[in-house]
């Protein structure tokens, strides 16, 4: 059986190795474009704010373990085309910019997501950074050597780590949001208004209902227009949301609106040769029984492993999510899981609300 699996950081590098484990004479090869693998980008705000010292810390795997599991690794490698009904796909070494056409009995796409980057006038200005693999964290580190301001664009749990870490560095920093608290898709307001008064007592400035309009460099720095202000800045951190990497994909498979490969219990997409995990595909989500877009790393990880125990023949059901998260700031613990009340209200579900306060040992 010869498998191809597209990317390789949580999901790929997750099913790679538990493929290898259930079908130890599969033909595995996995074209991966960058130079690293499983670099957990989890880490990207502990190791801004000094956390984490060694970086090899933020990987767990590496080429040569895979290769030591027996598959074959192909870095610096980016999948041009699949073709489903050849079952080829058509690929490219980076380096010498030859292409080669190769085919397989089994697709695993897990080419995850890429950061959103909205139309807005001077976006494509340098100081406008991404927050998202490896090369970003490396860029934001030299360039926060520089920096006296960062504005960090988007408050979910990125944006408000990456505020949170950059504020301990001696940076001033600016979070701007167009909704109006940080991160209201996991939290009520009960649980952002403590957040945001950390932020506040630790001189973060909050820019919250704000939509940015445009980005102007003027000496060196960078104006952020947005429809309320405008914020003077070193450096800006677009950090406000997700799209899978599916584009090679689409037209071929079923498709969620945005792009995510919509699978059953087993991670096979609508076509049974083509397997999907982690940000390239939609999960179950479990509090509304409906599909959802939710690119987490455990979602990766967990899809992976099933991509492996399912590909011969479906074996064990996806359980969905909850979509649990949690995350730290200024040394407050914050988890959450399941929907919020505000948004079971924003999808019709008669819900309501209970507020427990104890003491937590
Ligand atoms: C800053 C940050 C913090 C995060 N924090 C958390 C957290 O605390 N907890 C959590 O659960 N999740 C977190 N996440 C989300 C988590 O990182 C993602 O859900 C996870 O990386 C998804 O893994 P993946 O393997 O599905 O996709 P990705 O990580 O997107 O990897 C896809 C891989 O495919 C490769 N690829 C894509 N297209 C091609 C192609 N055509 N040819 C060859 N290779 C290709 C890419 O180079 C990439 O290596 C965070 C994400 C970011 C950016």
């Amino acid at each position: 059986m010869k498998v191809t699996v597209v990317g390789c950081t949580h999901a790929g590098t997750f099913a790679i190795k538990q493929i290898l484990a259930e079908n130890p004479d599969a033909e595995v090869t996995v074209y991966e474009k960058n130079d690293v693998i499983s670099f957990l980008s989890c880490g990207i705000a502990l190791y801004l704010g000094g956390k984490v010292a060694d970086p090899q810390g933020l990987f767990y795997s590496s080429p040569e373990e895979l290769t030591k599991l027996g598959a074959n690794v192909q870095m610096g490698h980016n999948v041009l085309n699949i073709d489903p009904e050849e079952k080829t796909v058509t690929v490219e070494d980076m380096t010498t910019h030859e292409q080669a056409t190769d085919t397989y009995d089994k697709l695993v796409m897990t080419s995850g997501s890429w950061p959103i980057v909205p139309k807005i006038p001077g976006i494509n200005n340098p100081q406008v950074k991404l927050c998202k693999n490896w090369a970003h964290a490396q860029a934001l580190i030299e360039d926060a050597k520089t920096a006296k301001h960062i504005t960090v664009i988007g408050a979910g749990y990125i944006g408000a780590e990456l505020a949170e870490a950059y504020s301990t560095t001696g940076h001033e920093v600016t979070l701007i949001d167009a909704m109006d608290r940080v991160m209201p898709k996991y939290f009520d307001s009960e649980f952002t208004d403590v957040i945001e008064q950390d932020y506040r007592d630790n001189h973060v400035q909050l820019a919250l209902g704000e939509t940015v309009q445009s980005f102007t460099p003027e000496d060196g720095r960078l104006t952020i227009q947005t429809n309320k202000g405008s914020y003077q800045t070193d450096l800006a951190i677009l950090c406000i949301g997700f799209r899978p990497n599916t584009d090679l994909l689409k037209g071929k498979v079923d498709m969620a609106a945005n792009g995510a490969i919509i699978t059953d219990d087993y991670m096979r997409s609508s076509n049974p040769d083509i397997f999907a995990a982690g940000d390239s595909a939609a999960v179950h989500y479990n509090p509304t029984h409906q599909n959802a877009y939710i690119p987490l790393a455990t979602n990766a990880v967990r899809q992976g492993i099933l991509v492996g125990k399912n590909l011969v023949k479906p074996t064990v059901k996806y359980m969905g999510t909850q979509s649990s998260s949690g995350l730290a700031l200024y040394g407050r613990t914050i988890v959450s899981t399941g929907l919020t009340l505000a948004s079971a209200k924003q999808q019709g579900i008669n819900a309501e609300q209970v507020i427990v306060k104890d003491n937590w040992v």
